[in-house]
């Protein structure tokens, strides 16, 4: 049986797939990708996640991201405590996501974030669901409000930080998820993370569209003379996947056998929508 890999993140909504998203989700498909997590990133996006997600039997997950909070209406969060409650009895939605804090982009409101993030926990905390968190010279701010209000576990995606902080992460319940940064040979501390971390702690993630591969990797100068696929997608997922079993040792199917058991123990609803019996 060919390996079914599970794409945790991947933004099916972004406005990149509007030309050709059915084309994409066939490739996921035939690549063997047979579930993705589509995060939302602020309320604006809610339906629409949620919408993609019961098509074409995916995932989802509500919240507000840290680089949107300055375009968010603090009455948004009262939008995303109504849809969590609304939905709570929905098979689809498996975390609050995308949250989290953001010290790397200049200009951002971070008391603001802070207070989103905070209460953005509490929300989970109070759903019981897990979340989904972007990091970015973040690491010791989320943790922080992750010992303050203890959620039931989750992912942090897209994982840059040091060996210290994983492991306080993985201590705390989470895991890790890993994408095309590792795909880059100069990515050294990602990729040692990747190699040596708990293999129970990794999960596999495109972040499609963002975070392309060095394969899918376009300059500014190539892409300003046209070549634009520097866009990434969910059917890449196998190929970055590749990356992780190298560095690891792993054979393909152990890779997927181990980092699918690891989404499905992060985000505990994803088991009853890729259990063959709920297939058809
Ligand atoms: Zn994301």
């Amino acid at each position: 049986m060919a390996p079914a890999w599970i794409d945790t993140h991947c933004h099916l909504d972004a406005p990149e797939f509007d030309a050709d998203r059915p084309a994409v989700l066939a490739r996921a498909q035939a690549a063997g990708v047979g579930m993705q997590v589509l995060p939302a990133v602020m309320a604006a996006n809610f339906d629409t996640v949620r919408q993609l997600a019961h098509a074409h039997g995916l995932a989802y997950a509500l919240g507000i991201h840290p680089l949107s909070v300055d375009r968010s209406a603090d009455a948004d969060l009262d939008i995303l405590a109504d849809a969590l409650d609304r939905h709570r009895n929905d098979p689809r939605l498996v975390a609050v996501g995308e949250i989290g804090l953001d010290f790397f982009v200049p200009g951002l409101d971070l008391a603001r974030a802070e207070r989103f993030y905070q209460a953005q926990l509490k929300l989970a905390r109070a759903a019981g669901l897990p979340v989904i968190l972007h990091v970015r010279r973040s690491a010791d701010g989320l943790l922080k409000g992750l010992r303050r209000t203890p959620v039931p576990g989750g992912i942090v995606h897209a994982f840059n930080a040091s060996q210290a902080q994983a492991e306080v992460f993985v201590g705390l319940g989470l895991r890790l998820g890993f994408g095309g940064a590792m795909t880059y040979d100069r990515a050294l501390q990602i990729r040692r993370l990747a190699a040596t971390l708990p293999g129970s702690s990794l999960v596999l993630e495109t972040d499609a569209p963002d975070i392309p591969p060095h394969w899918l990797y376009r300059t500014a100068a190539q892409r300003d003379a046209g070549d634009a696929t520097g866009r990434n997608e969910p059917a890449e997922l196998p190929r970055i996947a590749a990356t992780l079993a190298g560095l690891r040792g792993w054979t393909l199917e152990e890779t997927a056998a181990t980092t699918s058991a690891n989404a499905l123990a992060a985000l505990p609803r994803l088991a009853a929508l890729v259990s063959p019996a709920r297939a058809g």
